[in-house]
């Protein structure tokens, strides 16, 4: 049997990072990852250019905003940058503070962690899935292989993303996963003809609503959240980043409720149609939008409120259109593709972690970093922010741990010798 003082189990984001964290720190570290290689989200991450952090990065970005605080104290952002500018990563920053890195190429931030793995010794072990973590009695841990290979070691620090699994068998409560961050399928009919028509506008997510039909005047139901930014009809429902962040808070039964101009009060709305009808009261429905809407969201804004391209301008429903204009409602079915989502909200439950060490508050010298702990975080690089950042936190106390127990061990074979 081989011996290792720091096991990490999973080679994503914070599992490499935890790799290096515990390997300067002076541990002997093995990395293990079930998969053929190391880092393969890392590499899909941020359309293959990995929006690595964010500018903006805080606990109210997160759903657990108390877990995470003491993380992203200790590792801001730029201190993320610093770690790995120190690997030789230069990083820019987009107008909204998404950070990526200098080529625009995830594969460099790849390369940098794998270069510094080898260059700190850390035995990486692809291939080798783990299915089973056991506590040993004389103290530390044994991890098996699907081929029944078994490492031992003074501390472990789970990193295994989506699967929560071996956490579980160690005891740890898990909470259900879901994915979240990915497009929502809504009803097709209202939206019909818009696929791939994008718009600037801010999108309310409502509970509690009885009627989930195309909207309009007072259909009532509570806000759940709301965002702001560039929409994308799609034939199944909207996408976008954010309806991304949405869809973080999808529950049974809620409507999207879009605003085509939340810069206007609705009496603003309404009185610039109301100038708008006497202005072009020689044009019809069909065109009384020209200039002002997408032209197909101005259809699927007249087909909703039932009205025909050829009625004179003088005859429009005004209310009616403004109440659509800034209230116009899909009802949700659902996140669209899992397969599309980018994170899983769910996972191992955080009051079990100690968020100063990301330590087992159940198992003396486990640990857990990045997306296997039940937090999610908006896009725009808040999730690899929080892997990287949890990840060198679980790695140097890992190490702290697996050093204290070997020294403790040592001494008692002294004694004992
Ligand atoms: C398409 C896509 C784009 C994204 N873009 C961004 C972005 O631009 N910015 C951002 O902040 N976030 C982005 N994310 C989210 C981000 O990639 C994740 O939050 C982050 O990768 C989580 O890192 P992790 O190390 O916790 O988990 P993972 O990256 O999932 O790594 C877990 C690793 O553990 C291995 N593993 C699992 N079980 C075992 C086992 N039993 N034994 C051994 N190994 C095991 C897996 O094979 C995997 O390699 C994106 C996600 C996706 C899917």
């Amino acid at each position: 049997m081989r011996q290792s003082r720091v096991l990490i189990i999973g080679g994503g984001a914070a599992g490499l990072t935890a790799a290096i964290a515990a390997a300067r720190r002076g541990a002997s570290v093995t990395l293990l990852e079930g998969g053929a290689r190391v880092g393969q989200k890392i590499l899909a991450s941020g359309n293959g250019r990995c929006n690595l952090t964010n500018l903006s990065t805080s606990p109210e970005a997160y759903n657990h905003p108390d877990f995470v605080s003491p993380v992203l104290d200790a590792y801001t952002c730029e201190r993320v940058c610093a770690f790995f500018g120190e690997m030789g990563l230069l990083t820019r920053a987009d107008d909204e503070g998404r950070v990526y890195p200098a080529t625009n190429a995830a594969g460099s931030v790849l390369d940098v962690l794998r270069m510094e793995c080898a260059h700190l010794g850390v035995d990486v072990r692809c291939g080798f899935e783990v299915v089973r973590v056991v506590e040993v009695p004389s103290g530390g841990f044994d991890a098996t292989s699907e081929d029944g290979e078994t490492l031992r070691a003074e501390a472990v620090v789970v990193t295994t993303g989506g699967a929560c699994e071996l956490l579980g068998n160690l005891g740890h409560e898990l909470i259900e996963c879901v994915p979240v961050l990915g497009p929502i399928q809504t009803d097709a009919a209202p939206i019909r003809g818009l696929s791939g028509v994008r718009v600037k506008c801010a999108a309310t997510l409502l509970g509690g609503v009885a009627d989930g039909g195309a909207g309009g005047e007072d259909a009532g139901g509570n806000a759940i959240a709301t965002e702001r930014g560039e929409l994308l009809f799609r034939d199944y429902g909207v996408s976008g980043i954010m309806i991304f962040d949405l869809s973080r808070y999808l529950e049974a039964g809620c409507v999207i409720s879009i605003d085509f101009f939340p810069d206007v009060t609705q009496p603003e709305l309404e009185s610039m149609i109301s100038q708008r009808c006497d202005a072009l009261a020689w044009r019809t429905a069909e065109t009384f939008f020209a200039g002002m809407l997408h032209d197909r969201v101005a259809r699927a804004m007249l087909r909703a409120a039932g009205v025909s391209g050829d009625t004179p301008v003088t005859e429009v429903p005004q209310v009616r259109l403004v109440a659509l204009l800034k209230d116009f409602r899909l009802r949700v079915l659902g996140l669209a593709d899992a397969g599309q989502a980018q994170v899983t909200r769910g996972g191992a439950a955080v009051a079990e972690f100690v968020p100063d060490t990301m330590a087992s508050r159940r198992v003396d010298g486990l640990f857990a970093a990045g997306e296997v702990l039940d937090i999610d975080g908006r896009s725009g690089g808040f999730n690899l922010h929080w892997a990287w950042a949890s990840g060198i936190m679980a790695g140097e106390s890992a190490a702290r741990a697996a050093m204290t127990r070997a020294a403790e061990s040592d001494g008692s074979s002294r004694g004992s010798a």
